[in-house]
């Protein structure tokens, strides 16, 4: 018998996941019903933000912050090119340009030395970002306090990428407050730390950007009198006032966030446990393990090992596809995206940001999820040991 595959992340979902789930089902509603702003209520109070708007991705909620923002064509979006695609396409998505801002070597987030070295030149050419995108990369916050003073004397607007992060803390506050930024978005793809199959949510502090961010979700609908153009025709009465789009998330899939927020902090606890082991059992290895900077507690949504590959008699490809074939599903986060094609189209070339592209030949994300047993997680790190020999 060959052993079952382990996967790099996946879900968690107890007996009151399903019966939240089946409770709306029989409930009058499938969509726009209670569960969705008792889900964003728990997200915010959760997080410390004001405000929550649940949207049907987290690639939506992106694109609806960043036209929140205020960004358009003629604009410019910096983000890490060590992230996934959409924490990028959300620009371009509003006509805006894109470029990036290369990552640090010891966190793998976007480097704040970088950033401002950038942002002193873009001051000489006129070229100054509207909206910068910082992403929490493996759930470990970048240096915000740090980011947000640029922003000030920038006039830059933040937008937190925190598809990784919720659950983790910053300077001993949770993530998601907003405190450092305009906005924050969590994913809830099923693989992310918790899941409403797939889903997520802008955060912020602003009434301003969440009434923007409401209307947006749905179409650009308002039924508020005091926005209208003239008088309401009666209680039927609605106008649409500017471009919105159909991001709505349904109850179904509130209701499963609902009943996942209650074990938030059991799943990031679980993840630190096996992190922890990781740590110890692999530290005698040919590899750079997770750095962790002071101010931040992880929610470790991945856990990534740099090969040191003048140390190891194998290439980085070679040492991945052992791994897949004893049946850890290793993957790799993230192809750069600037190497992308669409993004080498626009002007991007190998070398535009160097510490993203050799990151990018050295590391593999390893199996890291709440419900990795003790036995499964044996199996990757002997898998590994046999691998690096
Ligand atoms: C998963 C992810 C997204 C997109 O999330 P979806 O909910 O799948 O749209 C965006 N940014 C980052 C960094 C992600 O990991």
């Amino acid at each position: 018998m060959t052993n079952p595959i382990i996967p790099y992340g996946r879900q968690s979902i107890s007996e009151a996941d399903i019966n939240a789930v089946i409770d709306v089902l029989r409930s009058d509603w499938l969509t726009q019903g209670p569960a969705i702003e008792q889900f964003e209520q728990a997200v915010a109070a959760y997080s410390g933000a004001s405000y929550a708007v649940a949207v049907n991705s987290a690639t939506s909620a992106l694109h609806i912050a960043c036209l929140a923002a205020g960004l358009a064509k003629g604009d410019t979006l910096w983000t890490s090119p060590n992230t996934f695609v959409a924490s990028a396409n959300c620009g371009l998505y509003c006509g805006a340009d894109v470029d990036f801002v290369d990552i640090d070597p010891r966190t793998y987030n976007l480097s704040v030395a970088e950033l401002e070295k950038k942002l002193v030149q873009a001051r000489e050419n006129g070229t100054l970002p509207k909206v910068v995108v910082p992403v929490h990369f493996a759930g470990q916050s970048c240096e915000m306090d740090r980011i947000t003073a640029l922003a000030r004397e920038y006039g830059f607007s933040v937008i937190e990428d925190a598809s990784h992060a919720i659950g983790g803390k910053y300077q001993g506050a949770a993530v998601g407050n907003c405190r450092f930024s305009d906005m924050t978005v969590f994913s809830f793809h099923p693989v992310k730390i918790i899941t409403t199959g797939e889903g997520g949510i802008v955060l912020t502090n602003r009434r301003d950007l969440y009434e923007q961010l409401v209307r947006l979700r749905s179409h650009g609908i308002t039924r508020d009198p005091a926005l209208m153009e003239g008088d309401s025709h009666g209680p039927w009465y609605y106008q649409q006032i500017e471009l919105g789009f159909n991001y709505r998330i349904t109850d179904i899939q509130a209701a499963l966030g609902l009943s996942q927020m209650q074990r938030l902090d059991e799943f990031v606890y679980r993840r630190h446990e096996l992190v922890e082991r990781y740590n110890v059992e692999l530290a005698y290895l040919p590899l750079v393990l997770p750095f962790q900077h002071p101010d931040t507690w992880s929610a470790f949504h991945l856990y990534v090992i740099r090969l040191q590959l003048d140390r190891i008699a194998k290439t980085h490809r070679q040492v991945f596809e052992e791994l897949r074939e004893a049946g850890i599903l290793v993957n790799l986060h993230y192809i750069p995206v600037h190497t992308q094609p669409y993004y080498r189209a626009l002007g991007f070339r190998d070398g535009d940001f160097p510490a993203a592209e050799s990151y990018y030949q050295e590391a593999i994300s390893i199996p890291l999820y709440a419900s990795l047993t003790r036995v499964d997680q044996d199996r990757v790190i002997a898998a590994l040991r046999e691998a690096l020999r």
